[in-house]
């Protein structure tokens, strides 16, 4: 009876459809009007090459996200205040190439094993807030990847899934067998918040079989990129069939500036030069990405390729339990070699902002839009003396580097080096 008679209310002047939008709208105005920020990073040197900016200014966040970029942003109505000036302001980085499902699986390597390592220990220290584990699972064990490591890591842990079942579990890899693109492709699709790509690595036989299987998987899993690491074939396949034949526009060559036994190089060693098929590759759409690693980096291979204009799309560690104690160490290092041989600043963010999220196709990640995800990193320049070398020791000198002060995940300070994060004022 009551229900007819507020029923009846309602129809004599509006819908209960429009009633009820009327009503949300004025609340969410008065919430909003009544809501300070709960912070603002306050009088840093912005880049976030995805909204070309460049230049000093604030941002304010509320709760999780971005909610203002503006000249001066007032502080009385915020909760928190990051002091930046002098410092730099970005996106919070994506390393798009590193091996997380650290386990105690004796023997396993990266999958389930100890020369995978936990994401958040390595990545807020250097401002990174998403990290893509690169293969470390495939379709067997992808569910046991992520109760693991992607449910316990306050970075956003996403994946590249192994064409191998098994992923990259003590010489595996070179299991045919296990290389299934239509059970690849439904572990895919079934996990698509978190699997961004399909991997192929380590396979030394001389066929194109694992190439193939992968790029089938990415497709039936609905266009996704592959990545690859193109292995040690013996003798080395042609770079480039897999360019040009094999691999399509958007998926990822790593390891690009590796100088291997097994691999045939980008450069011609002889003439210096970034061989001319390589050109063609990266304007049919193939993107070059660093993938450091332990022995996958030569300054051999990067110098020349600077000083003939190639440099990567984007920029990333293969970070892993043999990486990170020898010439890689960490992102901030590895981009570091890159402003040593001629990109600046601007452009080693982008690599590591826009590109690498284009790159997996999550473009909502790596920029400062308001509305995204406060997923933000502010660093220092520090001078000094200081030294770079790859896996042969080959040696380069820098007087200045990037330091990390500070990172916020999805609005909250994660990392603080030197206490610059003001204290909550409730
Ligand atoms: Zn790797």
């Amino acid at each position: 009876m009551k229900d007819k008679v507020v029923n009846s209310k309602l129809n004599s002047g509006m819908n209960i459809k429009s009633f009820i939008i009327i009503a949300l709208a004025a609340f969410w105005s008065f919430s909003l009007a009544a809501q300070p920020y709960s912070v603002v990073i306050k009088g840093g040197h912005i880049i976030d090459p995805a909204n070309q900016l460049n230049g000093v200014m604030d941002i304010a966040i509320q709760g999780r996200k971005i909610v203002k970029i503006a000249k001066n942003i007032d502080t009385k109505v915020a909760g928190r205040i990051i002091q930046a000036k002098g410092l730099y302001v970005t996106p919070g980085l994506l390393d798009i190439h590193t091996h997380h499902f650290n386990g105690t699986k004796s023997g396993n390597e990266y999958a389930n094993g100890t020369l995978s390592l936990p994401a958040d220990a390595f990545s807020f220290r250097n401002g990174v807030t998403t990290v893509v584990d690169a293969g470390s699972s495939g379709w067997r064990n992808f569910p046991l990847f992520k109760s693991q490591t992607i449910d316990q890591s306050k970075t956003r842990v996403l994946a590249f899934l192994n064409i191998v079942g098994e992923g990259m579990r003590t010489a595996y890899e070179q299991e045919l067998k296990d290389m299934d693109p239509v059970a690849s492709a439904r572990m895919a699709k079934q996990y698509s918040e978190f699997i961004v790509g399909i991997k192929l690595a380590h396979y030394i036989g001389h066929n194109w079989t694992p190439t193939d299987r992968a790029v089938e998987a990415a497709k039936l899993a609905g266009g996704l990129p592959v990545m690859v690491d193109f292995g040690m074939s013996r003798p080395a396949l042609s770079l480039e069939e897999l360019f040009l034949k094999h691999l399509r526009s958007g998926d990822i060559f790593t390891h690009c500036f590796g100088q291997l036994d097994g691999r045939e190089s980008i450069m011609n060693l002889t003439t210096k030069k970034i061989k001319p098929f390589v050109w063609e590759a990266r304007k049919k759409g193939i993107l070059f990405d660093v993938g450091h690693g332990s022995i996958s980096f030569a300054f051999s291979q990067a110098i020349p390729a600077a000083k003939d204009g190639f440099f990567p799309d984007v920029i990333s560690t293969d970070l892993h339990a043999g990486s990170v104690n020898y010439a890689m160490k960490d992102l901030l290092t590895t981009m570091a070699k890159f402003m040593a041989i001629g990109m600046d600043l601007k452009s080693v963010i982008k690599a590591t902002t826009v590109n690498a999220a284009k790159a997996i196709r999550r473009k909502e990640l790596g920029n400062l839009s308001k509305g995204s995800e406060a997923d933000i990193a502010i660093f220092s320049i520090r001078k000094g003396d200081f030294g770079l070398f790859d896996h042969v020791g080959y040696p380069v000198k820098i007087d200045k580097k990037l330091e990390c002060e500070l990172t916020l995940r999805a609005g909250r300070v994660v990392y603080d080096l030197n206490g610059i994060g003001g204290r909550t004022r409730w």
